[in-house]
């Protein structure tokens, strides 16, 4: 069921949920004299989104929702078992900085200059990318992907980082890859909230703004949406980096000369 479908049934069963947040210490409940929405439509058709938090009062284009859940149904970027094949992603590649050169390698016993399927001849085109860590470019075939949140103890921040990638919390990212995707998002249509977010301390980059607090709620009143959620923020693209072999050891910097 798509985030559409569940607001519109929200909205039948309850015009004024409870609000819930995320912040580095995990959910919360907002009390309603500090932040409440109001739903307007039934099970058909949703009408109207407002969100009051401290008097201000916020629209939520109903439009948006349905960009949400395209972003976590189609996967901006892919989620698979695999982590290594987010290497073949297109969007990955660009914000990463993923190019061609021309490059060859040798016949390991005769040192001759080899293409890539070990003839002799002219170099070839291969793909490269930057160690995020230590910034030195490598072959993307060898790079290793790493997951920038933990999974051992990482997933409130992979979950934050997500809805700050969407643009929804109070401070936006200051990284390139942050600023990629909202650029991303904004220029294919599916935007989740009105304007990017300004730029900001590091608490507000780690706190839901009124959208985000929205969309947190909707997703954590939907049968299995937080599943789906902590499965798109720890294992997608949101959260996958390449680090070159050494900086993704254990050994890091013992492994260099
Ligand atoms: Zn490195």
């Amino acid at each position: 069921m798509s985030m559409l479908d569940w607001a519109k049934r929200l909205a039948a069963s309850d015009p004024n949920p409870s609000m819930k947040t995320l912040g580095l210490n995990g959910p919360q409940n907002v009390k309603r004299s500090e932040a409440n929405i109001s739903l307007k439509g039934d099970r058909y058709n949703l009408e109207s989104i407002k969100v009051v938090c401290n008097s201000v009062q916020f629209k939520i284009d109903t439009k948006y929702l349905d960009n949400w859940a395209a972003i976590f149904r189609h996967g901006f970027f892919d989620v698979t078992s695999r982590y290594r094949d987010i290497k073949k992603n297109k969007i990955w590649k660009e914000i990463y900085g993923v190019r061609s050169l021309s490059w060859y390698k040798i016949n390991p016993k005769t040192f001759e200059e080899v293409d890539d399927d070990g003839e002799p001849g002219n170099p070839f085109q291969t793909e490269f990318v930057y160690c995020r860590h230590c910034g030195l470019l490598i072959p993307l075939y060898v790079a290793s992907v790493d997951h920038q949140a933990p999974q051992d103890g990482g997933m409130n921040k992979a979950r934050l980082r997500l809805f700050r990638a969407l643009g929804c919390t109070v401070a936006s990212g200051s990284g390139k890859k942050s600023q990629a995707m909202l650029t991303e998002f904004f220029r294919d249509g599916m935007k989740v909230v009105d304007d990017p977010p300004p730029a900001g301390s590091r608490d507000d980059r780690y706190k839901l703004n009124v959208f985000g607090m929205f969309y947190y709620t909707v997703m954590a009143s939907a049968p299995e949406g937080l599943k789906e959620l902590d499965k798109i923020a720890m294992h997608s693209g949101f959260n996958l980096r390449p680090l070159c072999p050494p900086c993704n050891s254990r050994l890091q910097n013992t492994n260099y000369m």
